[in-house]
């Protein structure tokens, strides 16, 4: 089967410590055609400096992309987190580096001061108000990065919610249908992120209902990513997530 990782961490992301080429040869072991690292850029991220040595970067995914040809291919991409206070940052760094830079995630991690990650917003603030203000956080990013190619792990903020079992999308769904139409308005994808099941869910990012109803809008494309920041969660995941997007008929970037 064709499957590609296109969302992938490698010790140039703060928050991984992999060798690049260990994520290559798991991928590569996992049948891989090709995959893309999305190192993380969040600018003025409050709880952790998430930049990328770019040069470095661009340096050992070349060296990578020629010893692996034939075997992999290798893409070089970017997880740009995206709120209002590094919006001007953001965009700037997307136009410097959009020639080099081959394929883009925009993602939502920070919001109301805060990334659920760090902060445990699920005990200081009724569940409602998170998932409102989460999903107000990323029509935010797809309204003011219209760029990116794919919009990463859209319901993220489950991953933190205790209650997750008991969330209930139709309660969010004006907020989510703003957030689809949007992506398929701009002709971007929406990405199926698995790095859900490794935080307990049994559904990937986003959750089924969600993706159906990117399908009920007209949505179709699609991008693939087990957000691994370890070599042994390279497309975790993947073999039942491409039966599901087959069988759906979704297109895959
Ligand atoms: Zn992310
Ligand atoms: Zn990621």
């Amino acid at each position: 089967m064709f499957m590609k990782d296109f969302h992938m961490h490698s010790c140039f992301s703060a928050d991984s410590e992999a060798p690049m080429e260990d994520m290559i040869q798991a991928a590569i072991a996992a049948g891989l055609s090709e995959i893309c690292f999305t190192e993380h850029i969040d600018f003025h991220h409050p709880d952790m400096e998430f930049l990328v040595d770019m040069p470095a970067y661009r340096k050992a995914l070349e060296s990578y992309r020629s010893q692996y040809a034939g075997q992999i291919r290798i893409h070089a991409g970017i997880e740009l987190g995206i709120e209002p206070n590094n919006l001007e940052d953001s965009l700037a760094f997307y136009r410097q580096y959009r020639s080099v830079i081959s394929f883009w995630i925009g993602s939502c991690h920070v919001f109301d001061g805060g990334d659920p990650y760090d902060r445990d917003f699920f005990s200081h603030m009724p569940t409602d108000k998170v998932y409102r203000d989460y999903f107000e956080g990323v029509l935010y990013v797809v309204e003011k990065f219209p760029f990116a190619d794919t919009y990463g792990h859209l319901d993220y903020v489950m991953r933190f919610d205790p209650s997750f079992e008991k969330y209930d999308i139709q309660k969010y769904s004006s907020q989510i249908d703003a957030i689809l139409s949007a992506i398929i308005h701009q002709g971007r994808a929406l990405e199926l992120n698995t790095g859900s099941y490794r935080n307990g869910l049994n559904h990937p990012h986003p959750n089924w209902p969600i993706i159906h109803r990117y399908q009920a809008l007209g949505g179709r494309k699609i991008t693939t990513g087990s957000d691994a920041h370890t070599p042994k969660d390279v497309a975790s995941h993947f073999p039942e997530l491409y039966q599901a997007i087959h069988s759906l008929g979704l297109q895959i970037l």
